[in-house]
């Protein structure tokens, strides 16, 4: 059984309660009375797959092999994998930056 977590209250007394016009399932939850469908694409990637994520990474593993292996979609990864490197402070060329004098004419 998985625990469905209410969108509206973070409530999991959540039921099914049929399908949508797309044949998706419907839930409500039975705290609030908010019907809702779950977002597959919502997948929480918990800190220990990350962190073998970033070790992978490390290893010049390609990104389609990292996410077969750790169960995550590769749009995900890309996106995780943008943001990671976002973070990253470009500290690079910093105190070696000399720009020779214009000296000439
Ligand atoms: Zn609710």
């Amino acid at each position: 059984m998985s625990t469905l977590t209410c969108p509206n209250c973070r409530s999991q007394n959540v039921v099914k309660n049929g399908r949508i016009h797309n044949g998706k399932q419907n839930h409500k939850c039975k705290t609030c009375g908010r019907q809702f469908v779950e977002a597959p694409q919502q997948k929480r990637i918990d800190s220990s797959t990350k962190g073998l994520i970033d070790k992978l990474l490390l290893e010049k593993i390609p990104l389609a092999g990292i996410a077969r292996v750790c169960d995550v979609s590769e749009s995900w990864l890309q996106e995780y994998v943008n943001c990671k490197y976002e973070a990253v402070p470009r500290t690079v060329n910093i105190s070696s930056k000399k720009r020779p004098i214009n000296s000439s004419m």
